[in-house]
């Protein structure tokens, strides 16, 4: 893709190591930044075009030599992880998205910075589209997560206004594959992991809420589209196939041929109740759409057999 050397944050954690390893099959040379947080070294590849710099983004990056593109993905993402440090992920969204974009400034580079569709919070309208505006609480406990990567989107339109960083932002919507961590605290590895042990599974209140689950490897096409295009989003990255927590639940259960039951526990405080994305705009600006439907995604990812 004409890339000589790709920075990216966060990449040892889920997202950021798939994308590290579709860079390298490509040829291109990668910077690995992470503190490691919610990732682990573990998750990257031997590779001698790979480096890996151990620091936190909530401090200036300074790295030596070229760098064409920055990938900004470092950022706790489960509500479990943020939730249990909210100064720490405030802080990360903000500061840290201020230092990527200086990098990416002072180097010339691109920047694609990773938003969400947790910027839409609990949404009033659906599916939702780039240009509606929200619904966030701003003091709840979501927010630390919500709230920072509203300012992070913010941060990114004043650099290409001011400075004209050539920028570019993706909402990302619930994304799930391999290396995601057993104990991550997110719907699918914690029904897994539940299913697996034939324990309970745990449907956050009635199971009504929806969410539309994207496979890691339609993700990131879909992110490193938008990194060789020259468009500046927001622009929706998720799979539009909307289904219930009580559904997942359902599937897993049935494709793991556990004998789990499903239990009901206290629902998340301002958990949004439904979310699909219009990804109209990828379609059109980067000819890209998902290919991966859950129950083939979930058997690519996790070696399950249907059953029955
Ligand atoms: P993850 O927790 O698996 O990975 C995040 C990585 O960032 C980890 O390796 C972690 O150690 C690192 N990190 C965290 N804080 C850091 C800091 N201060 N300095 C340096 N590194 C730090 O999460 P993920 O699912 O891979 O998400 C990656 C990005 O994509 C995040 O920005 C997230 O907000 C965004 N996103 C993900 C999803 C999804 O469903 N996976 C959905 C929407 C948005
Ligand atoms: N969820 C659940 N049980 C769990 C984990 C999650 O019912 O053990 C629900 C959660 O309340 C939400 C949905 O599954 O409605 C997706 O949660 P996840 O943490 O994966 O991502 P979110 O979209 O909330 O960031």
């Amino acid at each position: 893709m004409g890339l000589r050397r790709v920075v990216v944050t966060g990449g040892a954690g889920f997202v950021g190591s798939h994308v590290c390893e579709a860079l390298l099959r490509s040829g291109v040379r990668v910077v690995c930044v992470d503190n490691f947080r919610t990732g682990s070294v573990d998750n990257l590849p031997e590779n001698p075009k790979l480096g890996v710099v151990h620091a936190d983004v909530t401090r200036p990056l300074d790295l030596l030599g070229e760098v064409d593109l920055v990938l900004h993905l470092a950022c706790p993402a489960s509500p479990v992880d943020y939730l249990r440090m909210p100064v720490d992920t405030l802080r990360t969204g903000a500061l840290g998205t201020l230092h990527a974009l200086e990098l990416a400034h002072r180097k010339g580079a691109r920047i694609v910075v990773a938003s969400t569709s947790e910027v839409y919070g609990d949404p009033l309208e659906h599916p939702q589209r780039e240009d509606y505006w929200g619904n966030v609480n701003p003091i709840g406990p979501r927010s630390v997560y919500d709230e920072a990567k509203r300012f992070g989107e913010a941060a990114v339109e004043a650099f290409r206004r001011e400075y004209g960083t050539n920028t570019a932002i993706v909402r990302i919507f619930n994304t799930y594959g391999p290396r995601m961590r057993p104990d991550d605290g997110r719907v699918i590895p914690t029904f897994l992991s539940q299913a697996r042990a034939g324990r309970p599974l745990t449907v956050h209140g009635d199971g009504q809420q929806t969410r539309s689950l994207c496979h890691v490897d339609d993700l990131v096409r879909g992110l490193l589209l938008m990194a060789e295009s020259d468009h500046h989003g927001p622009i929706n990255l998720g799979n539009p196939q909307e289904v219930t927590v009580l559904e997942i639940a359902e599937r897993i259960i049935a494709l793991t041929g556990s004998a789990s039951r499903i239990e009901h526990v206290d629902a998340m405080v301002d958990d949004p109740r439904r979310r699909r994305p219009d990804i109209s705009l990828a379609r059109s600006v980067l000819g890209w759409q998902p290919e991966i439907s859950l129950d083939e995604g979930l058997r690519r990812s996790f070696a399950l057999e249907p059953v029955g």
